[in-house]
């Protein structure tokens, strides 16, 4: 056809000025950046980066309906409470972990803190998970947690006891602090964030994260995790990030 040159031409034109649009919304978004790299993107503090694995990815351990209700509704539920939260006031220019910082303690920030601590934990706890986890750290953590727990063996120990002992909701988490390797428990919403800790890897134990799957049964779905989940590369590198 004679217009086919001309229109292929406009048509190619079209395409690439539609692809860098479409590619710069998607770049500003978020959407080409890995999940971990969210913190860095100067998005809205309420984005959440998609799920870093399928909703299958992690069974038989944790099946896709917990991570359906649990990603969908439990974190995309604190992400929007909290837009609508910080909309029209100072929070609402800054990056998560700064809202963070500003409302730990404060009673009457309160609601923010809550929403936004679990938007950020929740990051981490995907991450802190991956498909074909568990098994044992790079050498370098490993040396880490034998000078700071005694031994790999007693590191895990510990860590069970204390993500099995956490009392209602809340989290278990190793962090490092002042150059050491501390396990550590939060409640509700708490985060190491707060509270000049360097979190490295995470366990949600609020009812929501097992109870389809495990029922009241928290200490099999803590040990699925340490046995198949967890993702010690992830640890590594952030016990190695600056
Ligand atoms: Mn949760």
């Amino acid at each position: 056809m004679t217009g086919e040159r001309k229109d292929g031409g406009i048509s190619r034109r079209t395409f690439v000025q539609g692809t860098m649009v479409g590619a710069a919304v998607l770049a500003h978004a978020g959407f080409l950046k890995p999940a971990w790299a969210k913190k860095d993107s100067g998005g809205p503090a309420w984005e959440v980066p998609p799920l870093p694995y399928p909703e299958n990815g992690l069974e038989p351990h944790i099946s896709a309906k917990t991570l359906s209700f649990h990603y969908g509704k439990h974190h995309l539920g604190y992400a929007a409470k909290l837009k609508e939260l910080v909309q029209g006031t100072p929070f609402e220019a800054m990056r998560l972990e700064e809202i963070i910082q500003a409302t730990a303690g404060k009673a009457e920030h309160q609601a923010v803190f809550n929403n936004a601590a679990q938007v950020w934990n929740h990051t981490f706890y995907w991450r802190s998970l991956r498909p074909g986890g568990g098994g044992e750290p790079d050498v370098a953590l490993t040396q880490r947690i034998i000078k700071d727990f005694g031994s790999p063996q007693a590191f895990m120990e510990q860590f069970r006891a204390a993500a099995v002992g956490v009392f209602g909701s809340g989290w278990a988490w190793l962090v490092e602090e002042a150059g050491v390797l501390k396990i550590v428990k939060t409640s509700n919403a708490d985060t190491p964030i707060a509270h000049g800790q360097k979190p490295l890897l995470t366990v949600d134990v609020w009812e929501h994260a097992y109870y389809l799957d495990y029922q009241n049964r928290r200490a099999d779905y803590v040990q699925a995790v340490l046995n198949h989940l967890i993702d010690w590369s992830f640890a590594a590198k952030n016990l190695s990030a600056g």
